[in-house]
């Protein structure tokens, strides 16, 4: 099976620093072992879609030499894929409806790691339903190629939602059947992203999917510790310093570019990167400067 991999982002804003170092190393472990690289814009949680924020993603890849294969998915344009999925899981007695509101579930201290009360004794409303997975993992394991041995041993199964109550699909469900669809078969991605490696699996398993390699980079910080993310503000990257940007982000991503790149067009970095791509070399924290004005 080729290298399939992909680059998934939320149009909920421009891309900053912390999303190009996931795209890159996403990129450029697709690119050195001669695959696939896909884009899918995962746009299904419409309240958090910030208009025009997927034209500069794409235009933000284009600018920085990241080119990608085939024609970019959008998540909002395939509900009915996840819906007929999820009728199949329902129809096999492998996800059912649950009633519970958020302050019952708060209530009862089930928000995190549901109670399986509705599993037990199924709802008898009309009214609107989350679907939950029937999951039977109380412990798993991955290796990931980054992170390394991932375990993961909890008191009860997970039965997480896959279609909310306000009727939208949870993002689960959706990268999971992305991930098949597309025949993907690497996936590499922010950390921030991997205890949720875990639900995925056991998703994957339920719909009897192929496994996928994962590897996780490190979230990038700065020297004081704080976290590069949408939520605290991350500037988004100017798509006018490509140059030093891409050659700043193979150094946090541990690939030492030789100094005579910074003076090399967008065109030569890439290419050396992707040549001299060695994902072991990856640090286990992607340290920044301070306010550092990507
Ligand atoms: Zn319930």
């Amino acid at each position: 099976m080729i290298y399939t991999g992909r680059f998934a982002p939320s149009p909920t804003g421009p891309l900053h620093f912390g999303s190009l170092l996931a795209a890159l190393a996403s990129f450029l472990d697709a690119r050195h072992h001669k695959g696939k690289w896909l884009v899918r814009i995962e746009d299904i949680d419409t309240p958090r879609v910030v208009e025009n924020a997927n034209d500069w993603i794409l235009q933000t890849l284009d600018a920085y030499g990241l080119q990608w294969d085939d024609t970019v998915v959008y998540q909002s344009q395939r509900l009915r894929l996840y819906e007929e999925h999820l009728h199949k899981l329902i129809h096999q007695q492998e996800a059912y409806a649950c009633c519970c509101t958020r302050s019952e579930l708060s209530v009862r201290n089930a928000r995190h790691l549901y109670d399986g009360k509705c599993r037990e004794t199924p709802p008898k409303t009309d009214a609107s339903v989350a679907i939950r997975l029937r999951s039977s993992a109380v412990k798993s394991e991955f290796t990931d190629r980054i992170q390394g041995k991932q375990v993961l041993h909890q008191s009860r199964a997970d039965d997480f939602v896959l279609k909310r109550r306000d009727g939208y699909f949870a993002y689960q469900l959706a990268v999971v059947i992305d991930d098949h669809d597309q025949h993907i078969t690497h996936v590499v991605r922010g950390a921030d992203l991997l205890q949720e490696t875990f639900r995925q699996r056991d998703l994957q398993a339920h719909f009897n999917f192929q496994q996928l390699e994962y590897a996780h980079i490190p979230l990038a910080t700065y020297t004081n510790g704080q976290k590069l993310s949408k939520q605290n503000l991350a500037p988004a990257i100017s798509n006018n310093k490509v140059v030093e940007n891409l050659c700043f982000a193979l150094k946090c991503l541990g690939q030492n570019p030789p100094q005579e790149l910074f003076q090399a067009t967008r065109r030569e970095i890439i290419d050396w990167a992707i040549k001299n791509w060695q994902i072991e070399q990856i640090p286990a924290t992607c340290v920044l400067p301070n306010q550092q004005e990507a």
